[in-house]
Parts: C-alpha cells; structure tokens; sequence
C-alpha cells in the first residue's frame, strides 16, 4: 500500500523550484529524452497522494492539473492501489483478443450501463484517448459506408496521424508533422467569449452555419459523423451555447450522421455530471472516454450503440494491450470511488467554490477577461486590459508565480492565454483555497 503518512496534503515549499536534487536529474532529462517533449512543471516527483505531489527535494506541490484530468479520483486513490496489486499478483497480461478475462468485460458493462442513453450498447477498450478517437472514426465509417468527418475549430482529439488532422491547432500539435489524413472537415465553433455575430442569437446562427457548410461543401449524405468534445479542452475549455450540441445533435440523427461525443478530458465526474453531454441531455451514437477513466493506467473506450460497434467484421479492432488487466482493474476502482465518495457531487461543489473565487479575481483584475467552465473544469481566458487582444505573456508570469509557490496549474487555448484547473476531485477545501490564494497573489503582483 502507499504510505499516505508520507504525502500530507498540504503545501510546502522547501527549496526554489526545481530543488537542487530535482535540477540534477532535469538536466540528465535533458540529455536523455527527446527535445520534443514539453514540461509544465520543473521538479522530480518522488511519490503523489491525492492533491499533492511531493518532489525528491521534500516539496509538496499542490496539483491542480490531476495529470492532464486524469487522476479524479486523487493520485493513488486506494481503490485503484488495491485493485490494481490484487491484478498484478493474478496475471498482468494474456491479450483479450487471445485469452479474454473477465474485468475487461466488467469495465465495458458499467460503461454500456453508465454512458448517457438507454438503447443497448457495446464497448471496446484501447489504450490512449488519441487510440480511442481513431477506433470510433473507423467503426462510424464502417457502418454508414461514409467516409467525412466534420471537427471543429479549437478542437483537440489527439496526437497520432489521423488525430492531428481532427485537431485544429498547428504549433505545437500539427507543425511539420503532415501529410494529414483526408477526409476531415473543418466548421466553426461557438466560442462566445470572441463571437463577432448577435451573440443573443449564438446558438442559431451558429448551428445554420455549420449545417449551411455540410450540406453545401461536404453534403450531409456523405458525412460519417460529427465529433466534438461537450466541453472543449486544449482549446480553451470553450463551453457551447445552450442548444447548440442538441441542436448538433438533431440534424445528425435526421441526417444518419453518427454524433461522437469525445469526452476525454470532459468525462469521470468532471463537469459534475459523469458525462458532460449529460447537462442538455444530449445523447450520442458514440461515446469516447479515456483519462479519467485509468485513475492514472493508460486505458481508453469507445462507448456506442449495440449495432454500430457491432458492424466490422471479426478481427476488424483490437490491438496487443488493449483493455490490459492492471488498467481494467484500475478503472474499477475509479468507478467505485466515484460512486462511493460521491465525487459527481464533489465536483459541483469544487465548481462553487472556483466559480466564486474567479469571479472575484476577475472583478479585481483587467487582465482576466473571463472565467467558464462547469463543475471542476474550469478556466480564466487573460487579456490584455480594456480589450480582448491575448495575454499570454500575464498568463506566464502567474503560471511562474504559482509554480515558485508550489502550485502546479496548467494553461490551455488556441492564443495561448488560458490558465485551467482540473483538479483531483478529492482535493480538500482548504487545499483548493490555498491554491487560489496563491493565484490570486500571483495576479496581485503583476
Ligand atoms: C487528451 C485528449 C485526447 C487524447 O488522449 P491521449 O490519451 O493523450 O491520446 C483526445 N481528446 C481529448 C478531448 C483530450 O483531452
């Protein structure tokens, strides 16, 4: 078992940051892994409990990233810690498509039972979001013998060939990294922050835009599936207008258009629902999962209806590690600590208390030009004051404040001026007022 004794949760900064012990490995990551990796955050982590990460100097950094939304659960929740040595003393491996076993099957029954929609469905598990969202373009393309797909500005949905062509940013994620697969079709997002029309009217002309596009550019009778992320993530954590994903969701289903939901980054409790579609209801054909859904083991989903993930023949998905059995009991572990420390509630009540606490930043500082989100994924978009021209340089400063201090937050948006938290959902309350008292700070010292 993890020693928790030896992760208090609370904050201490002992050392700069990095440490001198944590400068000396960093340089050896220098020398070791490829330039093409990033960092958000210059330490050496020895051992991580819930909200804290403690480094090999003795800094205890408070983690309001949970691994790019992934640990929810908190680091090393115990649920996921037993399981997980029970699995690993039973057998680590035999392939599910060669000897199949049974906790692969029990993560699929409580996705079929747990993703929104009542019809029957089916899953299949892989190992990355990136691996999920190419599986779930595969199989609508196999069933609707179509071949485009529509994605939208801002949108992330990954880093492999065919992801990078769904994904919109170019630097980083695309940059030199074509040719791009075909096929993929671009539309606007409602990004209401910087809508340049009747921003009363978002919704509307939003959605006679897009399907103005698709029958006119691609034809809609051609078109596979629209995917899209409930609550956009790298992007900005761009929330839709009201009625938009509904309104998506309509004119896909009149049109035999698979709607593919990736919740990635949105899904596990998040957003104070398990599923973000949940708020308006919104049901997909297809449901993409992974993040929050390992408790920290790579594992990812697709999650759809019966006859569409039913539709390729034998031998058609899969892949060596698959729906591996320490990460399938990780996930069973997450599922049993969403429901048994009511973490869907936990979530709304982190989005309290983060809602208040940037509203008030954002009343006090120009350069926060506004705060969004739902539940537990939340972001402040920084702008340079009295206009809505990009901040990235304030939102650099105050990552570098907040990271003296020991507070780990990571940034997001497509201009590169979005600060977002994603914090485990079992941070304590007086661990998240610390951090935002150190953000807050952060912003004063500007
Ligand atoms: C992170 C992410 C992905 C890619 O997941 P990986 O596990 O990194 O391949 C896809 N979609 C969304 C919305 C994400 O946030």
């Amino acid at each position: 078992m993890i020693d928790t004794d030896a992760v208090p949760q609370v904050r201490r900064v002992v050392t700069a940051i990095p440490g001198p012990k944590s400068a000396e490995v960093l340089k050896r990551r220098t020398e070791a892994t490829s330039g093409g990796l990033g960092m958000a955050f210059p330490v050496i982590v020895e051992k991580a409990h819930d909200a804290i990460i403690l480094d090999i100097d003795g800094n205890q950094i408070i983690d309001l990233g949970a691994g790019i939304g992934v640990t929810n659960v908190g680091n090393s929740a115990p649920r996921v810690v037993e399981r997980v040595i029970a699995q690993v003393q039973q057998f680590t491996h035999t392939n599910f498509t060669t000897a199949p076993y049974e906790n692969y099957i029990e993560v699929c029954e409580w996705l079929n039972k747990n993703t929104p929609g009542k019809f029957a469905k089916k899953s299949v598990l892989v190992n990355s979001g990136a691996e999920a969202v190419e599986n779930a373009i595969k199989i609508a393309r196999h069933f609707t013998k179509r071949q485009a797909i529509v994605v939208f500005e801002h949108a992330y949905h990954g880093r492999t060939n065919l992801t990078m062509a769904l994904t919109a940013k170019n630097m980083p994620y695309k940059e030199g990294f074509g040719p791009f697969a075909n096929e993929v079709y671009r539309v606007p997002m409602p990004y209401s922050y910087r809508y340049e029309g009747n921003l009363a009217k978002i919704t509307e002309e939003s959605l006679e835009h897009i399907i103005h596009k698709i029958e006119k550019e691609i034809g809609a009778k051609n078109v596979a599936a629209i995917l899209i992320e409930p609550i956009q993530g790298e992007g900005g954590f761009i929330v839709p207008p009201k009625g938009f994903l509904p309104g998506l969701q309509k004119f896909a289903n009149e049109n035999h258009v698979l709607f593919i939901a990736d919740e990635v980054q949105s899904g596990f409790a998040r957003t104070g629902n398990l599923f973000a579609c949940e708020d308006e209801n919104v049901v997909p054909d297809m449901v993409i999962t992974a993040k929050g859904i390992g408790g920290g083991l790579p594992l990812a989903a697709v999650t759809g209806r019966a006859d569409v993930m039913d539709s390729s023949h034998v031998g058609g998905l899969g892949g060596t590690y698959g729906g591996n059995p320490l990460a399938c009991a990780a996930a069973l572990g997450v599922f049993e600590t969403i429901e048994e420390e009511k973490l869907v509630d936990r979530a709304r009540l982190i989005g309290g208390i983060l809602t208040a606490r940037l509203t008030e930043m954002k009343n006090k500082y120009s350069v926060i030009g506004e705060v969004r989100g739902r539940g537990a994924m939340q972001a402040i978009e920084l702008v340079k004051a009295g206009s809505k021209e990009p901040n990235p340089e304030a939102m650099a400063k105050v990552i570098k404040h907040c990271q003296q201090n020991g507070v780990l937050i990571l940034t997001a948006g497509t201009y590169g001026n979005v600060i977002r938290f994603l914090p485990p959902l079992v941070i304590t309350e007086a661990l998240l007022n610390d951090a935002l008292d150190v953000l807050d700070a952060g912003f004063a010292a500007l």
